[in-house]
C-alpha cells in the first residue's frame, strides 16, 4: 500500500503557477519620477475598509498600483468583479491565473452599497478574464451597471472590458446596459502581442472598440496602453492611428512597471518629455483627450477626466457647428 501525503493542501495556492517555469528577469532600478511614498492616510484606511467590508476585490490591489495612496486618500477606487482570478496569463499582469471560481451572484448589490458609500461620482468596474463563462461575462457586467444605476443614478460609469473571447452578442449586452465610458485597453503595439498578451488578437481589440461606436455614437470610448515593454515609437503612431480609425475618444499611455521577476521585463524606463511628446502627437490626431505621463493608469484620475472629456466633446461639437 502507498500512502500519498498532500504535502501542498495547507500550503496557499502560488500566485503565478504558470509563470514559475519561466526565467527570472533583471528588474531595472526605478527611476526618480517613479517613486511612490507607501499609503498611510486616513482616507486611505477608510476605503480599505469599504472594500473590505462588502468583501469586494480592487484592480487597485491585485494589480498592486502605484497610485493606490494617492486615489484611495479620494475614495477612488477601481472595482473588479467576477473574482480574482483570471482564465488568461498576460505577461505583464499580477492578477492570478487559474480556473475562476463562480460567479457571486451578490455582487451586483455589494459593487453598489460600496459606490453609495463612498459617495463616489463617477466608478471604474473592470474584470479579470472570464474565458469560461459562455457570454464571457457580459451579463454580470451589465448587472453591475443596473444596481449601481438603481443605487446612485447620479453616478457615472465606466466599463473596463476583457475582449469577451469574440462571444457573439456580449459586447452588446454590455453597451445595452449603457455605461457612460467603455475602456478597452489594447495595453501594448500589435508586434508584442504574442509575448505580452498572448491570448488576445490585437485587430479584434480595435474592432470592439470601433463596434461599440456603431452601436452607440454617444457613448464615450477610451483605451491605453503600456510603454517600456520594447515597442518602437513609430508603432505606438500607428496604434493611435488604428484607435482613431475606431472612433475611440480618449487614449491613456503610461509606463510598464514589472510586478515580479517573473513578468516582462521593463525593457526602458520612457521619460516624462517623452510622454509629453506622445500627448502632443495624440492630439494632432484627434483624440478628445490624451492622458500620458508615468503613473497614468487606464482609471487615473478617471472621473475628472470624465469631465474633461465632456467638455471636450462639446467644445469639438460647438466648433464644428459653426463650421
Ligand atoms: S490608478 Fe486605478 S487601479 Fe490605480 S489605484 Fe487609482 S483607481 Fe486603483
Amino acid at each position: 500500500m502507498v500512502t500519498v501525503i498532500d504535502t501542498l493542501a495547507n500550503r496557499p495556492r502560488p500566485r503565478h503557477p504558470e509563470k514559475a517555469h519561466r526565467p527570472d528577469q533583471e528588474v531595472l532600478r526605478k527611476p526618480d519620477w517613479i517613486r511612490v511614498r507607501a499609503p498611510t492616510s486616513r482616507g486611505y484606511l477608510e476605503t480599505r475598509d469599504i472594500v473590505r467590508t462588502n468583501k469586494l476585490v480592487t484592480v487597485c490591489e491585485e494589480a498592486g498600483c502605484p497610485n493606490i495612496g494617492e486615489c484611495w486618500d479620494k475614495k477612488h477606487a477601481s472595482f473588479l468583479i467576477m473574482g480574482e482570478i483570471c482564465t488568461r496569463a498576460c505577461a505583464f499582469c499580477n492578477v492570478t491565473t487559474g480556473r475562476p471560481n463562480a460567479l457571486d451572484a451578490d455582487e451586483p448589490e455589494n459593487v453598489a452599497a460600496a459606490v453609495r458609500q463612498m459617495g463616489l461620482n463617477h466608478v471604474v468596474v473592470t474584470s479579470v478574464d472570464r474565458d469560461d463563462l459562455a457570454d464571457g461575462g457580459a451579463r454580470h457586467f451589465a448587472e453591475v451597471i443596473r444596481a449601481i444605476r438603481t443605487e446612485s443614478p447620479e453616478t457615472t460609469i465606466e466599463v473596463l472590458t476583457p475582449d469577451f473571447l469574440r462571444k457573439d452578442g456580449a459586447l452588446e449586452i454590455v453597451v445595452a446596459a449603457k455605461p457612460d465610458v467603455f475602456n478597452h485597453n489594447l495595453e501594448t503595439v500589435p508586434s508584442n502581442y504574442l509575448t505580452v498578451r498572448p491570448g488576445a488578437r490585437y485587430f479584434h481589440s480595435i474592432r470592439l472598440l470601433q463596434r461599440v461606436k456603431e452601436l452607440d455614437p454617444t457613448m464615450f470610448t477610451k483605451s491605453g496602453i503600456m510603454v517600456g515593454l520594447g515597442e518602437e515609437r513609430n508603432e505606438v503612431q500607428q496604434l493611435m492611428d488604428d484607435l482613431r480609425t475606431a472612433d475611440v475618444d480618449f487614449l491613456t499611455i503610461g509606463q510598464y512597471l514589472q510586478p515580479t521577476r517573473k513578468h516582462h521585463p521593463v525593457k526602458k524606463f520612457v521619460t516624462p518629455e517623452e510622454f509629453k511628446s506622445y500627448e502632443t502627437v495624440a492630439y494632432t490626431k484627434g483624440f478628445l483627450l490624451v492622458s500620458a505621463s508615468p503613473l497614468t493608469r487606464s482609471s487615473h484620475h478617471a472621473g475628472e477626466d470624465f469631465a474633461r472629456l465632456q467638455a471636450a466633446r462639446a467644445a469639438h461639437l460647438a466648433k464644428t457647428a459653426d463650421q
